[in-house]
């Protein structure tokens, strides 16, 4: 009986003659259809075996289940998406946003560019050129370097700079990024001697200072990026550890993790300490993200004094992590929004989402409330939540930012299924659940999601059959 069933299956020749004549084979790859073909015989075969009155075995339904296959496997796998979880920097979600500016930057640099092409002599130059000069020009340090992400300008600076010697950091400071950045593993990596010294909660000037010796190659400050320490805690003001540098000829590095160019404290948000003080502050080299708080693209940033930058970028290991030319591209094009300090927080994306004011968002959370419940009238209530949101990234640890969202409750379905058929979308829609409601935070909304959102809600409300 068996037997007779699978007797009704087309054979892979007669399903790829249907995939010609429907002009399939005319529009993908010949091996994909081919190999697809494969795949969809046998899971009908497998459909089959299981039970034998199996009915989507035909070679319509195949060549049918051939057609969606290649699609999905023809289409992006890194597909841009639409940020609703209010996470501004969304590290699953690839951290900042670029600026019109930066994203048109890209795009220049995308064919050939002169990326390390000196122009008034013609010869080799360096790519450092595009960027060096505005970082010293907004920040006032002596020197700049930008490499792949701020993990390698750690690693890099502790390498160049540290190699065999000690280098004392702060028990407090010992943190984990997301994604397995730990800082005890990148000093070890960098061959340098970690030195603890403090308490977890309490570390003071006098135990830095007790900790130096000889074979002391650096003072190490690591940024409190993703947690917060409240209660019986001190740590050593920057200024104080670069007093004490300057006092016994060892070089202060700081970590900032994400570094702000400008002060968030304008906008009623909570403090982070900006590169500008960290510099004026007279620390010897700091580092930071480009893709964190800076709104530009991955980068790394490496400032400081002249001869610590040298020696960095002559290391061998600098040509490992050096930066691409995209990504330079993007960070030039948002470097340079940061020379009108006004307009920068209307340009730079994650700016203007942080700034967004509390009036300001809940009237786009009932905007798009009135825009999102026709669109589900009968399948979803539809409400306006005040909620907050956060700055992600590792910048604003443990601030809470008031926002709105809207809120929608499927009358026929748990709200997990939507959630779900949300996010494999196209272009996918990533939304939190709370309190059995799908909501969706306007903070992280751009104008131009509010379409496809729109779409993909009443996609989700109404699935096809084979959706
Ligand atoms: C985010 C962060 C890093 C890692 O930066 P990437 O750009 O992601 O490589 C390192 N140190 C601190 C303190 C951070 O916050």
């Amino acid at each position: 009986m068996e037997r007779s069933a699978l007797r009704q299956l087309p054979s892979v020749d007669r399903l790829l003659r249907r995939l010609e004549a429907d002009g399939v084979l005319a529009r993908y790859p010949r091996a994909l259809v081919v190999a697809c073909a494969r795949d969809a015989v046998e899971r009908a075969r497998q459909r089959l075996r299981e039970d034998p009155a199996a009915q989507d075995v035909r070679l319509d339904a195949l060549a049918a289940d051939v057609e969606g296959h290649l699609r999905l496997r023809t289409q992006p796998s890194l597909d841009r998406a639409i940020n609703a979880t209010g996470v501004v920097i969304h590290t699953n979600l690839g951290r900042a946003p670029l600026s019109a500016s930066a994203r048109a930057a890209v795009m220049e640099a995308a064919g050939y560019a002169v990326l390390e092409l000196d122009r008034p002599t013609g010869k080799r130059g360096s790519r450092q050129v595009h960027c060096s000069g505005l970082l010293r020009e907004l920040t006032g340090a002596e020197a700049a370097l930008v490499v792949n992400n701020n993990a390698a300008a750690v690693l890099l600076a502790l390498t160049a700079l540290a190699r065999g010697k000690e280098v004392v950091v702060s028990r407090g400071e010992l943190v984990e990024i997301g994604g397995s950045f730990r800082m005890p593993d990148v000093m070890a990596e960098s061959g340098c001697r970690l030195v603890e010294v403090g308490t977890t909660n309490k570390t003071y000037l006098r135990d830095y200072e007790a900790a130096l010796t000889p074979d002391t190659a650096l003072l190490l400050k690591v940024h409190r990026s993703n947690f917060v320490l409240r209660g019986f805690v001190h740590e050593v003001p920057l200024a104080d550890l670069v007093a004490l540098g300057r006092r016994r000829g060892i070089p202060v590095l700081y970590d900032m993790g994400s570094g702000a160019f400008v002060d968030l404290a304008l906008k009623g948000l909570p403090r982070e300490p900006t590169v500008q003080e960290a510099v004026a502050a007279g620390v010897d080299l700091l580092t930071f993200s480009g893709d964190k708080l800076l709104g530009g693209p991955q980068a790394g940033i490496l400032l400081g004094r002249d001869d610590l930058v040298r020696r960095i970028r002559t290391h061998p290991l600098a040509r490992a992590v050096r930066i691409d030319k995209l990504d330079l591209a993007a960070l030039e094009a948002t470097l340079k929004a940061y020379r009108d300090p006004e307009r920068v927080w209307e340009e730079v994306p994650v700016l203007r989402m942080l700034s967004q004011t509390v009036a300001a968002l809940e009237e786009a959370a009932r905007t798009l409330a009135r825009r999102v419940a026709p669109a589900l009238a009968g399948a979803a209530s539809v409400e306006v939540w005040d909620t907050t949101s956060e700055a992600g990234g590792g910048a604003l640890p443990g601030a809470e930012l008031p926002s709105f969202a809207v809120a929608i409750r499927p009358h026929r379905e748990r709200v997990e299924v939507w959630e779900h058929r949300l996010r494999q979308h196209r272009p996918p829609v990533i939304a939190r659940i709370q309190d059995g409601q799908l909501l969706l935070d306007v903070r992280t909304l751009q104008a131009e999601d509010w379409d496809p959102l729109v779409a993909a809600l009443s996609a989700a409300s109404a699935p096809r059959e084979d959706g």
